[in-house]
């Protein structure tokens, strides 16, 4: 069923993703099975979008209630799902209002719009260039790869969108040297995740945020991997003492349905008026109620709290594993944003691991990356463990 599934698949799918030699049909909690029936313990959640695991009772209770009511009507009018969330978004962060799309590109092209707006609303016609950072990831529209600090990205798509500024991450002496007159914002994720895991030193982001405010440039944080509840709070930024003027989120926030949102402070977010931005799905019924049922149990099953006590976990586990094995370089990250840098290909292992029932990720060749449902057990991660301890006792011997 899978081969013929590949064939197929062959003939008629544009060819854009290298994808593994497996179909899957269903999924509970942190399981997934595949068209075979075989099981998998998913260390990967879709890329760090079903936060709450697979087939959540309440979500699909949601999904198919709001289904058998209302799916779309359009922009033009109110519905009560999507201002629920954008209410609930407001009270649990720093921002005022949200703008919602249907993808994480789509939240920071409305981020990128928006700041330049912002200033041509003040009458300052030549500040539109944003700061990003290098091995940014930002999405694959031509804005975002534009903004994107990968090469890989951009092959190919030349001429890139003009107005992007790259400097490396972590290094502040680098931002205040970059901003110039014509600088409008900086944007940057606030652990840098397809990047590599990235995380700043603790006083970096603060120094950010000082540096924008002596400049009057807006400080953009693409938390549409790091947000809700990822790394151990609602948001990142919350970790490091100190708030961005605008917010983009994606991945989780409706568990696997689409969605997009750009969240901004009041003053801010006042250059959107009518007409200047739009998007025919943007915060449609079904997908704004889902998303609002993930917030609510996030909050309600203290969701957050166990992602945070089971990334402690895992990361001492995987520090073990690092003591013990040279071919390890590096274990980094916060709450279940997690990576180990190998001295070695991460291919191999993550083919392993596969064969062995468990979906593990591999960035930038040799970072493996661990990005489960916030509902994972510790059990769950000693599997994991003893399966990886086993794949690097036959690397290193072999
Ligand atoms: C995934 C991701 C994006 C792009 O989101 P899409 O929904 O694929 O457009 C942008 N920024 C970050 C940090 C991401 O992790």
């Amino acid at each position: 069923m899978t081969a013929e599934l590949m064939e197929r698949a062959d003939q008629v799918m544009a060819a854009t993703y290298q994808r593994f030699p497996v179909a899957f049909e269903k999924g509970r909690g942190c399981k997934l099975w595949d068209t075979e029936g075989r099981s998998y313990t998913d260390f990967v959640a879709g890329i760090a979008v079903c936060n709450l695991g697979h087939a959540h009772p309440r979500i699909s209770e949601v999904v198919s209630r709001q289904a058998e009511t209302l799916l779309h009507v359009s922009n033009l009018y109110y519905t009560l799902p999507q201002v629920d969330l954008a209410a609930w978004l407001v009270e649990n962060s720093f921002a005022d209002r949200v703008f919602f799309g249907n993808s994480g590109a789509e939240a920071n092209e409305a981020a990128i719009k928006l700041a330049r707006r912002y200033f041509k609303d003040r009458g300052e016609e030549n500040r539109f260039r944003i700061v990003t950072m290098e091995r940014s990831f930002h999405g694959r529209t031509l804005a975002t790869l534009s903004a994107t600090g990968q090469k890989k990205v951009r092959k190919g798509f030349d001429p890139v969108l003009d107005g992007f500024d790259f400097v490396p991450f972590n290094d502040a002496k680098a931002l205040q040297a970059q901003i110039g007159p014509g600088t409008c914002a900086v944007m940057l994720e606030p652990i840098q995740g397809e990047g590599g895991v990235r995380c700043p030193d603790e006083k970096y982001l603060q120094t950010v945020r000082k540096i924008c405010d002596e400049t009057g440039t807006l400080l953009i944080f693409d938390e549409i991997q790091t947000g809700m509840g990822r790394t151990g709070q609602l948001f990142a930024y919350k970790h490091f003492g100190m708030e961005p003027d605008i917010m983009t989120l994606a991945k989780a926030l409706a568990n696997g349905l689409p969605i997009g949102a750009m969240l901004a402070r009041e003053t801010i977010a006042a250059a959107f008026g009518p007409g200047s931005h739009a998007s025919t799905f943007g915060g449609t019924p079904i997908v704004t109620a889902a998303a609002l049922e993930v917030c609510k149990i996030l909050v309600e099953d203290r969701v957050i709290e166990n992602g945070k006590a089971a990334g402690s976990y895992f990361k001492e586990k995987l520090i073990e594993l690092k003591d013990r094995y040279a071919i390890i370089e590096d274990v980094r990250g916060l709450g279940l944003l997690l990576a180990m840098k190998l001295k070695i290909d991460g291919a191999p292992i993550v083919k392993q691991c596969m064969q062995n029932g468990f979906l593990i990720n591999c960035i930038q060749d040799r970072i493996l990356r661990f990005i489960p449902p916030l509902i994972i057990s510790e059990e769950e991660i000693d599997q994991l463990i003893e399966c990886l301890d086993g794949i690097f006792t036959e690397a290193v011997s072999s």
